[in-house]
């Protein structure tokens, strides 16, 4: 084989699934990974009789490949990145170009970009989603970094991402660090839409008391209506139905409720309260999840604080698809989306990213594993208004919030009396019952403020900044 068109380093999950994909959509590879009984074997095994081949060193990887290099790095994301940087560096040549398809921080890219880039290679920050099945077959790619390095990669990544109707999942994000930024709020909004998906199943459960077939039906007919059909709720009916091979049991039944949380979610939330961005249905997921691995602690404390009598929530019924419930679900998924979005709207601001809002939730739709028929909404929506302020109030938005507000009370004050959980769901409703307060009761925290520590306040009937003498 000649020299290799694409190279990738890391055989991991995604790495493997990857580099399979680049060689099905016709460039020869070559690749390393740190451990090479890993690359011997995946040469023997799922990369047999493909025009891959591998490396020993980083030396020899190098060398296998035609200029300009294009490489693509899948390994753990933080200090290996810087690691792997620092030792492929002095190998490359001018044009040169690294990518890091890795979970990593944003202003972590920013920094590669500047240091990459002042040394003449091109350095491009691409988040990947679909997991591994996506990798294969063509995942959604969020790639930053500077255009002219995205258009070295462009015919690439255009041929391996995933294809919708309108064209591939991929599409330049923008500067620095603004494709590893996307991919975070992507996570983000993700983990919002697991946890709704999650308390719905426990409402089904634990107040409906439905079994896992019974609740799989539900979300079975959730998947066939346009504001639900996605991803995420077909492999949720799918791990409801699946049962223990020992026993039968319904599986997820069987499974401990912990569940962490890596990077992506918490630099969410935490960007967002660094912009000011409220994100509150992401930012109860996280905290569902953090909750939930204080297990033990939660075991002993449930004697202490035993739960209110037994109260019925009026979630509906099969025949109606639980409308009560699939009104809550759909309003946190879209507050998911709407929160994502105005994340993404400040940042792009903030770091003068430009994002196209209506490009990102085209890249979205399919590939990920957030993809929805929605996102053909989100798409549609800043479209035709690309300064959209919130999704929530786009006319179809508007019209989803407005008809289904009734349920999403109904379920949240019925879980409230029953005292069952329902953080997310209990968030979207103190969201959106916030923005469309035309006034909040901030107008006294103020006066606190000004009354304890002479912070000054403002007033509605005049301008300018005043202070009151507020105790003797
Ligand atoms: P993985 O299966 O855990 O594989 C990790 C890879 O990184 C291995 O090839 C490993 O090499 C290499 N590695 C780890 N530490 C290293 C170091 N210090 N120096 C050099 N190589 C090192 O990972 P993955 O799931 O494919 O994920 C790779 C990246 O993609 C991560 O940033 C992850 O967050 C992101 N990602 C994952 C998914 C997913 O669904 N799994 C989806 C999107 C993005 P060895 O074989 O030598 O250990």
């Amino acid at each position: 084989m000649d020299k290799a068109h694409f190279g990738l380093i890391g055989l991991g999950v995604m790495g493997e699934n990857l580099v399979l994909n680049a060689e099905r959509n016709g460039f020869s590879c070559v690749v390393y990974n740190r451990t090479t009984a890993k690359t011997e074997e995946f040469l023997a095994g799922r990369g047999a009789g493909k025009r891959i081949i591998g490396s020993t060193s980083l030396e020899d990887f190098i060398a296998k490949l035609e200029r300009p290099r294009r490489i693509l790095m899948m390994v753990k994301a933080g200090q290996p990145i810087d690691d792997l940087i620092a030792s492929l560096s002095p190998l490359l040549e001018e044009g040169d170009l690294l990518i890091d398809g890795g979970n990593s921080l944003y202003t972590d890219t920013e920094r590669r970009v500047a240091e990459l880039e002042s040394k003449s290679f091109g350095y491009i920050g691409m988040g990947v989603s679909g997991g591994a099945k996506g990798a294969l077959e063509g995942p959604s790619m969020m790639p930053g970094g500077t255009r002219s390095a995205y258009e070295a990669i462009e015919p690439l990544v255009r041929k391996m991402a995933a294809q919708v109707d309108d064209g591939p999942c991929v599409t330049y994000i923008g500067p620095g660090g603004a494709g590893h930024f996307v991919k975070t709020v992507h996570n983000g909004i993700e983990y919002g839409i697991e946890q709704v998906l999650a308390e719905a199943y426990d409402l089904l459960k634990r107040s409906a008391g439905f079994d896992g077939d019974a609740i799989a039906d539900v979300f079975g007919q959730w998947n066939a209506t346009e504001e639900l059909a996605s991803f995420l709720v077909e492999i949720t009916e799918v791990c409801l139905r699946t049962k223990d091979p020992e026993g039968g049991a319904d599986l997820v039944e069987l499974i401990v409720d912990a569940a962490g949380q890596k990077g992506t979610g918490l630099w969410t939330v935490v960007s967002a309260l660094e912009m000011g961005v409220p994100v509150p249905t992401v930012y109860a997921a996280l905290n569902a999840r953090v909750l939930s691995s204080q297990r033990v602690e939660r075991i002993a404390a449930a004697p202490v604080l035993p739960a209110p009598p037994a109260h019925p929530i009026e979630l509906g019924s099969p025949a109606d698809a639980m409308a009560p419930l699939q009104d809550a679900a759909v309003l946190a998924a879209i507050a998911s989306y709407a929160q994502g979005m105005a994340l993404l709207k400040e940042a792009s601001v903030l770091h003068d990213y430009r994002l196209d809002l209506a490009a990102i939730g085209q890249i979205w739709k399919g590939g990920c594993i957030i993809r929805a028929r929605l996102l053909q909404r989100i798409q549609n929506a800043y479209t035709t208004n690309p300064d959209l302020p919130n999704l929530l109030v786009d006319p179809w938005f508007a019209e989803q919030v407005n008809r289904r507000l009734p349920g999403l009370r109904q379920v949240v004050a019925g879980a409230a009396l029953a005292g069952i959980p329902v953080p997310c769901l209990s968030s979207t409703l103190d969201y959106i019952d916030s923005y469309r307060s035309p006034r909040l009761p901030q107008n006294l925290v103020q006066a606190m403020r000004d009354c304890f520590g002479a912070h000054t306040y403002e007033r509605v009937d005049r301008p300018g900044s005043f202070h009151t003498e507020w105790l003797d």
